[in-house]
């Protein structure tokens, strides 16, 4: 997968490069700077004085000595002074020209970690959203594995309006769920005691009339003629997405990029007709396509699932294609602070 967040340490990533939120002088200092310093030796600090220091939002690169990465991108992240400072702009340039380096040096991989969020006070899901806006418009142009670490247990922001309404419709999606099946359990009472004798309780009404009150999830999105997609009933999942690819007028590239796939993964889907892929796989290409919720419940039937209110991962899914959100990483965003799977995973 092109992109990723995991939840780790940075000095157990095994890539090209990690990248360190270093200070002006690159002479080492605490939390993750002092971490690598550490772990790679003494021979980095030599390396690093050669340097001559950094300016926040610029980047170096200097060898990974006794660390399993090859190298060690060293960028300095703005100190967090109340966001009007121009620290939002810092940050980005951090990101853009770490991965400018790392691609001149040939990187395949590269790990980040949440520049500034520590010491320098930046508020760890501006940074994440800041982060994530410049890795994603590299990965567009450019081919490379990145991966964002997040250390520790973060506790994520609600106050931001996504992530409030993503909670929300969960809890209305399991209101409804609670509702639908009390209202059955109901159902069942009423007619157990119609036969023995005629109830009024208006408990049991009650139930029935809060479930039809319920609040309900927004309403689909007008769903096209996605009947014509079960016609095709000997279509296996990898013959469907190609035909969709045409029918969408996109390219390979541009949906395996969309699907935040990366090219091998797609191939093999490409080349197998009987390829069986994850949920999380084809949540992705059905937001890279833009699918309707009809679509993705077809694009799913032909892997073999189901949409489920039972997983939480399907119900953020149907909350960003009920709205039309496709955008991939902030879906991936949503996913990681929820503790599911985030989607081009699973790429077998
Ligand atoms: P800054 O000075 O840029 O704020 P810090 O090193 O203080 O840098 O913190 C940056 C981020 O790195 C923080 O979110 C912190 O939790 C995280 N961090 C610290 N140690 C590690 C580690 N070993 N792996 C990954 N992230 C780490």
């Amino acid at each position: 997968m092109p992109f990723e967040i995991v939840r780790n340490d940075i000095m157990k990533m095994k890539v090209d490069a990690i990248v360190n939120a270093a200070n002006h002088t690159l002479l080492g200092g605490g939390g993750v700077d002092g971490a690598i310093h550490k772990a790679a030796g003494p021979e980095l600090l030599e390396a690093c004085r050669a340097l001559g220091g950094c300016r926040t939002g610029e980047a170096k690169i200097t060898k990974g000595y006794r660390l399993p990465a090859r190298y060690v991108i060293h960028t300095v992240g703005p100190v967090w002074r109340g966001g009007k400072s121009g620290e939002r702009e810092q940050l980005l340039a951090c990101y853009r020209n770490s991965l400018a380096l790392a691609l001149e040096h040939h990187c395949e991989s590269v790990a980040f970690p949440l520049i500034s969020t520590g010491a320098y006070g930046y508020p760890k899901e501006e940074a994440m959203a800041a982060a994530i806006e410049a890795v994603s418009a590299f990965l567009l142009e450019n081919d490379m594995t990145v991966y964002l670490v997040v250390f520790g247990r973060s506790v994520f922001d609600i106050s931001r309006k996504l992530f409030r309404d993503v909670q929300e419709y969960i809890d209305d999606v399991y209101a409804e769920e609670h509702y639908s099946s009390q209202a059955m359990r109901s159902r069942r009472a009423l007619s157990f005691e119609e036969e023995s004798f005629p109830a009024e309780d208006e408990n049991l009404y009650a139930a029935e009339i809060r479930y039809d009150a319920a609040p309900m999830a927004p309403k689909a999105a007008a769903e096209p003629d996605w009947q014509a997609m079960v016609r095709q009933t000997d279509e296996g999942f990898s013959q469907t997405l190609l035909r969709l690819i045409d029918e969408k007028g996109l390219t390979d590239a541009q949906c395996y990029k969309r699907a935040n796939v990366d090219r091998k993964h797609f191939s093999k889907i490409r080349s197998n007709p009987a390829y069986q892929p994850s949920k999380a796989t084809v949540f992705a290409f059905a937001v890279s396509l833009e699918l309707t919720l009809g679509e993705t419940k077809e694009l799913l039937r032909k892997a073999g699932f189901a949409l489920t209110h039972a997983s939480k991962l399907d119900i953020i899914l149907e909350y960003f294609i009920r709205n039309r959100n496709y955008n991939i990483y902030e879906i991936n965003e949503v996913l990681f602070q929820f503790d599911q799977p985030l989607l081009g995973a699973g790429a077998k």
